[in-house]
């Protein structure tokens, strides 16, 4: 500030403001860290990218206490390894600091890399409330040449929902019959209520057809297929952001504080999941995070 230079209220206001959605900011970026909806990569990306961003103004003992499974000891022992100081922030880190950084952040979190020899029965699952619904909705109506499965589930359809489109809705007896039967390739309890599986012949028959099958499927159901057939491609669909993904499931606010407690104590598990698979794609937006599932399933072998 210039000496005996008034600043005018409005200034410092704005200037509070700012200083305001930048912690905000930050806090953010440090929840998708810890819940793993963020590589830490990727905060080092966009730091580089915009010396203007959250990411940039971060400092780097705030970056990698946020780490999953960093203290404050491990935190300063690698502070000391990488020849940086505590004071620094991401945007401010010299270029062979940001090597070395990078190289420890790929050693402790791998990037993810899908195995090789994925075939085109294609699994899409992710956290609750992420949206997999909608895009594999979005799927089916303009991508007529994926044949997405229709489950089986013991729950009552909701208004609208079609019996063989949406589900085939069953009672118990004609699940456990499925079951005994060896028709379903995988099945599990969701949400500890209604019981979902995926009807085996249609997914056999249209990949017998050379055409890419879609599960929309919970992780449970997920593992299950990777089991039956390790070659299933599996695809995890993630929140743009923690604080989003927070919205979606309890935006409504119709579920009492526990209930709400309950469901993101399991979507933190949920996302912990995402190393099993073999794609991650990220759901801002339900057009992209669609064509982006249908164009990997272009690139597959079998
Ligand atoms: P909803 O009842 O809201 O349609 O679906 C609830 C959950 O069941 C969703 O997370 C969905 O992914 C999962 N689900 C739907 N069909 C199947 C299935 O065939 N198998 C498994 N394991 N989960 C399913």
């Amino acid at each position: 500030m210039v000496e005996g230079r008034v600043v005018p209220e409005v200034d410092r206001f704005a200037a509070s403001q700012r200083a305001l959605a930048r912690r905000r900011g930050r806090a953010s970026l440090k929840r998708d860290l810890t819940t793993r909806v963020t590589a830490p990569q990727e905060i080092v990306r966009r730091a580089v990218a915009d010396s203007d961003s959250d990411a940039a103004t971060m400092r780097i003992t705030d970056f990698l206490m946020a780490l999953p499974a960093i203290g404050a000891g491990k935190r300063d022992r690698i502070l000391e390894e990488l020849h940086i100081s505590p004071v620094k922030r991401l945007g401010g880190l010299g270029v062979r600091q940001l090597a070395a950084l990078s190289e420890w952040l790929d050693g402790r979190f791998p990037p993810h890399r899908a195995r090789a020899g994925r075939s085109r029965l294609l699994v899409l699952a992710g956290p609750t409330a992420v949206g997999k619904g909608t895009v594999a909705a979005h799927i089916r109506e303009n991508h007529p040449d994926i044949h997405l499965s229709v489950s089986a589930t013991t729950r009552a359809p909701r208004p609208g929902e079609v019996d063989g489109v949406h589900y085939y809705f069953v009672d118990d007896a004609e699940f456990d019959r499925m079951i005994a039967a060896g028709e379903l390739l995988e099945h599990a309890t969701v949400h500890n209520r209604h019981r979902y599986g995926t009807p085996r012949g249609p997914v056999d028959a249209a990949l017998a057809e050379g055409r890419t099958v879609l599960l929309e499927i919970d992780l449970q159901g997920a593992r299950q297929v990777r089991t039956a057939d390790p070659s299933a491609t599996l695809v995890f669909l993630l929140p743009p952001s923690w604080d989003e993904l927070v919205h979606r499931l309890i935006g409504r606010g119709t579920e009492d504080a526990e209930e709400q407690a309950r469901r993101l104590r399991t979507a933190r598990t949920e996302l912990a999941a995402q190393n099993e698979f073999d794609y991650l794609v990220v759901n801002a937006d339900v057009a992209t995070a669609a064509r982006e599932v249908v164009e990997l399933s272009t690139g597959l072998v079998r």
